[in-house]
């Protein structure tokens, strides 16, 4: 950590603040300038105790950190390698197949759920998507079917070999939900929960971390390194827009963040078009981004009837949509190399 001490300090100010740095357990290296003192603390920053709490000292101008807060989730721990996430027997990373993880927002009924799963099964979808506890805002809302919609999405699962991706909207529900699910998807509003994360990851099922609506890259990443943190390797990072200005789109698609988070750590990266502009038109051309990026997959709301689905109706596609996407998207995908 670097401080920086104010202007024109007595000796004994500066002397007391190098006594605190060491004391704190850096090795303290001052750089006296004409007017002011930079003091620069040496010592692994993730391990010791930070000296941020220097920044209410009188004598102290500013405390930078040098070092990142994350490092499990960085690109530094694997030394320039990938992460391939090994899953319901695919694998998810870079340079792997494109990964589809398509199904409705809700589970609705049998017949909703083993109608999607045919339908993005023969699109070549590897996963089915599927809420069966549902984070509404408002209480009177489809809250979802909760264990009789899990029952459902094993079913599908089975009956068309598709790993299953569900959310897990509390504590309480984590080894429920892991029982049928392959991927536990932690939602944008649970994306800071920390109680809930540990919880997800220690249960050992691949955990799927949406972005919070309003959460920083940083953020985003150092909730990821709770699931690295509490043993599980296992993390997909998903990008599904963020809360902005823009009233056109339910949210806005953050791009960006993709190409910064693949910069960033080893770990898979999927986008979430869907809830990520919250408009059934937009989803192809979202899709399209997503492919060229080379992002590591899509989670796609696919529903047979969406202008009577029970949630995100707007934005789901329907069979003949989903179909047109997956053609168009091939040349996208082959443009990055991946395998078709
Ligand atoms: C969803 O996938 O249907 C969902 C509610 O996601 P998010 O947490 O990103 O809003
Ligand atoms: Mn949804």
């Amino acid at each position: 950590m670097i401080v920086i001490l104010k202007p024109n300090l007595p000796q004994e100010e500066v002397e007391k603040v190098i006594a605190e740095v060491a004391k704190l357990g850096y090795e303290p290296r001052p750089i006296h300038g004409k007017v002011q003192t930079v003091i620069a603390a040496i010592g692994d920053e993730n391990t010791r105790q930070s000296l941020e709490t220097l920044d209410a000292w009188p004598q102290v101008e500013h405390v930078h950190r040098v070092q990142k807060r994350y490092k499990l989730v960085s690109r530094e721990v694997k030394k320039g390698q990938d992460t391939i996430v090994k899953v319901h027997g695919q694998e998810i990373g870079s340079g792997k197949k494109f990964v589809f993880m398509a199904g409705p927002c809700s589970v609705e009924s049998e017949e909703q759920l083993m109608s999607t799963a045919k339908a993005v099964k023969a699109q070549g979808a590897t996963f089915l998507r599927g809420g069966a506890f549902k984070p509404r805002t408002s209480p009177y809302e489809f809250q979802g079917l909760a264990e009789p919609g899990l029952k459902l999405l094993a079913q599908a699962g089975k009956e068309y070999g598709l790993g299953i991706v569900t959310e897990v909207l509390s504590e309480r529900d984590v080894e429920l939900v892991a029982g049928y699910a392959d991927i536990l998807q932690i939602g944008a509003r649970n994306a800071q929960n920390f109680s809930l994360i540990v919880e997800a990851a220690r249960s050992g099922k691949t955990i799927l971390l949406k972005r919070g609506l309003s959460m920083k890259i940083e953020e985003w990443l150092l909730a990821g390194e709770y699931v690295l943190a509490n043993g599980n390797p296992n993390l997909l990072f998903c990008e599904r827009g963020i809360r902005t200005f823009e009233t056109y789109t339910r949210n806005t698609l953050d791009l960006g963040a993709v190409a910064i988070v693949k910069k960033e750590t080893h770990l898979p990266v999927i986008i979430d078009p869907s809830q990520g502009c919250g408009r059934a038109d937009m989803v192809l051309e979202m899709c399209k981004a997503a492919a060229a990026l080379n992002a590591d997959g899509l989670l796609i709301e696919v529903h047979p009837n969406p202008a009577e689905a029970w949630s995100d109706g707007q934005q789901q596609v329907d069979f003949s949509l989903y179909e047109k996407l997956v053609k168009e998207l091939q040349p996208f995908i082959q443009a990055v190399g991946r395998p078709l």
